[in-house]
């Protein structure tokens, strides 16, 4: 990209190296950059840094939040013995949009998946293992993990991993209905699908 100044080719460099844009597209986002009014592109150059300067794992169901406990956690109103264990905090906004959900969930951020070395150390299990271990005897009776990973192979890998790891504490584990079609990522399916998977949920 020689025929861009320095800067311009940086600017052009840095916002192609995010998913999904082309050399095209961050060509005509950093052409537009540069013609919006100055307060604007520091609110966004704000926007960014404090985003990433400031969220971070929620304490107790690892999505990412800005405070300590994201608001699901911190919602007195939800049940918090119902437990939904989610691929991703995308997948979490996909099942807080049907409204209909009033449990919490968990955020694993990935699915074990061995031929892409993806090992279940390298997603948030051990956090959802300790958080059902602080449950009281009471509690665990009550309480019910819902496992909605996706029904792809990785999906179904970390499902059933996550049923071996949960069926000795006693603690009962269902899985969504596989209304969620093979292969479909949970957060482009539409909220009545998601919903009947979540209503013919089998124990596990
Ligand atoms: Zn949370």
């Amino acid at each position: 990209m020689d025929y861009y100044s320095k800067q311009i080719s940086n600017l052009i460099g840095a916002l192609s190296s995010l998913p999904g844009i082309g050399s095209k597209t961050a060509q005509r986002l950093a052409f537009h950059v540069l013609s919006m009014p100055s307060d604007k592109v520091h609110d966004l150059a704000d926007a960014l840094t404090c985003a990433r300067d400031n969220v971070r794992y929620c304490s107790q169901c690892m999505t990412l939040t800005d405070g300590d406990t994201c608001p699901i956690c911190a919602d007195d109103r939800r049940n918090h013995n119902q437990i939904m264990v989610v691929e991703n905090p995308r997948d979490l906004a996909a099942y807080e949009k049907t409204g209909r959900y009033k449990g919490v969930y968990h955020v694993l951020h990935g699915a074990v998946s061995p031929l892409n070395g993806v090992g279940p150390g390298d997603i948030k299990l051990k956090e959802l293992m300790t958080r059902l271990s602080r449950l009281s005897e009471k509690e665990s009776a009550d309480a019910e993990v819902i496992v909605a990973t996706s029904s792809d192979l990785e999906g179904e890998t970390t499902a059933m991993y996550i049923s071996k790891l949960i069926k000795p504490t006693g603690i009962k584990i269902t899985r969504i209905a596989s209304g969620v079609p093979v292969g479909g990522d949970i957060e482009y399916i539409d909220e009545v699908t998601l919903l009947r998977a979540l209503e013919g949920r089998t124990e596990l």
